[in-house]
Parts: C-alpha cells; sequence; structure tokens
C-alpha cells in the first residue's frame, strides 16, 4: 500500500519557494485537463495565487479551456512570461509553444527541455502551480516529476474499473517518487441530466471511493458528467469561474485540497 501523508498546501508565502501540486491520471480522456482547469480557479477563488502549467505534450488543451488559444507567451530574456487569462490563473502551455494544427512528435529529451521551460517561467508572485501533467505513466513523467518535485500529487480517474486500475498506477508512480498523494477525484461520477436534472450512474457508483479507500488514500470528490461541464469548457469559460450549479463540485475539491 502506498505511504499515506495529509498534506495541506499551506500558503507558499510564508513557505517562501513555490509549490506544485501536479494533477495526473492513468490514461487519457478522464478528464484530467478539465478538473486541472476548475482546480486551479477554484483555488485562485480562494485567494491563492495560481498559475497553471499545461504539460501535456500529446494534446495541449489548456488554451481552449482558459479562454486564450491563440495567443503565444511573451519571453523575456528567454524566459516564458505566462498568459495572464480572465479567470484570475496563470498559465503557460505546451500549446503554445508549437505551430497550431501540427502533430506533436517530441522525443523524450525534447519534451523534457520544453516542459522544463514552462515549470522555470517568470512565475512572479505565483504561489502554487497546478501543473497538468501527461496521461500515463511514461519517462516523461518519472523525469517531469523527478526534476520539479511536486509538493503533493491528485489523481483523476472516471468510476470504471479500467480508469482505477490505470490510476492505481499513477499512485505508484508518486510513490516511488516520493510524492504525497493529496487524494483521488472521481470524474464523470453520475451522469446529471440536463432536462430534469436526475443523476444516474452510467458507469456505476462508488467504486472510486471504495478503490481509494483500498489504495490507502484520500477520496476528494466527486464530479458529474454534466452537458454543463463540457459547454462552459469548450467555450473557454470553465464553470468554476462562475456561480452556477457546475462551480460546486470543483469549490468543493479546492476546499479539501488547501483551507
Ligand atoms: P483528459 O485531460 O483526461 O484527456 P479532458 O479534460 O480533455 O480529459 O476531457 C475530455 C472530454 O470530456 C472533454 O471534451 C471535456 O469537456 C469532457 N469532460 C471532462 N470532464 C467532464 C465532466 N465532468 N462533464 C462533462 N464533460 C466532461
Amino acid at each position: 500500500l502506498p505511504e499515506v501523508q495529509d498534506i495541506r498546501l499551506l500558503r507558499t508565502s510564508e513557505r517562501r519557494t513555490r509549490r506544485i501540486l501536479a494533477v495526473a491520471s492513468g490514461k487519457g480522456g478522464v478528464g484530467k485537463s478539465t478538473v486541472s482547469a476548475n482546480l486551479a480557479i477554484a483555488l485562485a477563488r480562494k485567494g491563492l495565487k495560481v498559475g497553471l502549467v499545461d504539460a501535456d505534450i500529446y494534446g495541449p488543451s489548456q488554451p481552449k479551456l482558459m479562454g486564450v488559444d491563440g495567443i503565444r507567451p511573451q519571453a523575456r530574456e528567454k524566459t516564458l512570461l505566462p498568459i495572464e487569462t480572465a479567470h484570475g490563473v496563470r498559465l503557460l502551455s505546451m500549446g503554445g509553444l508549437v505551430v497550431e494544427g501540427q502533430a506533436i512528435a517530441w522525443r523524450g529529451p525534447m519534451a523534457g527541455g520544453a516542459l522544463g521551460q514552462l515549470v522555470d517561467a517568470d512565475w512572479g508572485d505565483t504561489e502554487l502551480l497546478v501543473l497538468d501533467l501527461p496521461p500515463g505513466t511514461g519517462d516523461v513523467q518519472l523525469t517531469m516529476i523527478q526534476k520539479h518535485k511536486p509538493a503533493g500529487a491528485v489523481i483523476v480517474s472516471t468510476p470504471q474499473d479500467l480508469a482505477l486500475i490505470d490510476a492505481a498506477r499513477a499512485i505508484d508512480l508518486f510513490n516511488k517518487a516520493g510524492v504525497p498523494i493529496v487524494g483521488l477525484v472521481e470524474n464523470m461520477a453520475g451522469y446529471c441530466c440536463p432536462h430534469c436534472g436526475g443523476i444516474s450512474d452510467p458507469f456505476g457508483s462508488g467504486g472510486a471511493e471504495a478503490a481509494a479507500g483500498a489504495l490507502g488514500i484520500p477520496f476528494l470528490a466527486r464530479i458529474p458528467l454534466a452537458m454543463a461541464i463540457r459547454i462552459a469548457s469548450d467555450a473557454g469559460a470553465p464553470p468554476a469561474a462562475g456561480n452556477s450549479e457546475a462551480a460546486a463540485p470543483f469549490g468543493a475539491l479546492a476546499d479539501s485540497v488547501y483551507e
């Protein structure tokens, strides 16, 4: 069983150094980027100075999610300057460094170098960097974790068995690197019907919470599969930035990570 540490992400101004919170998933498509963006915004709304690093080299989606698609970051003396989004979160993305529409086929060392530039950018007084990692548990992820030593990691999974098994692998990766697991977020947990508001469970329910228990890690939040979340995300205005019902689970997630 993985080692459990109850870490609350203390205010960085008291700790002097900027802290990194990694968001990981065992596989793609589970909503890791959606959760990262909304968690970053929800943490910013709690008064933290938050930056978001989109390290997903295979499919950087944060520029679109955060409404700054097509904007390239400026550089000062070879150091990148994060983009100020409209949602109170600064952003740097691999998506901002490549030409749109071009396939991204980074080789290990090249990807590592580019990712390093995103983390080592001019983040100013940013207290917490939310790091949206590429899905999976390969070399790029391991190098990133070892080099930048996150203060903690949040694992995102859907309720499905396969995604949960993959999540266990991601947990193992952080344990080996000595990075404490903050906990597991269950995304797409229950379908929220846009017509009647009722919740149904196409992928089953309670699986992730039980798995977190079995793995000995905290269960942080349950985010429903909701049309409103998808539409807001596509429009570059993540629900956590607004005051709709869809913002609530992300606020609860932020509360469980930082108080
Ligand atoms: P990942 O980063 O894990 O590959 P994304 O965050 O890109 O996954 O999400 C994949 C797709 O699912 C996106 O179209 C996103 O808008 C949608 N999505 C993610 N989470 C939810 C949710 N809770 N409700 C509705 N749609 C979601």
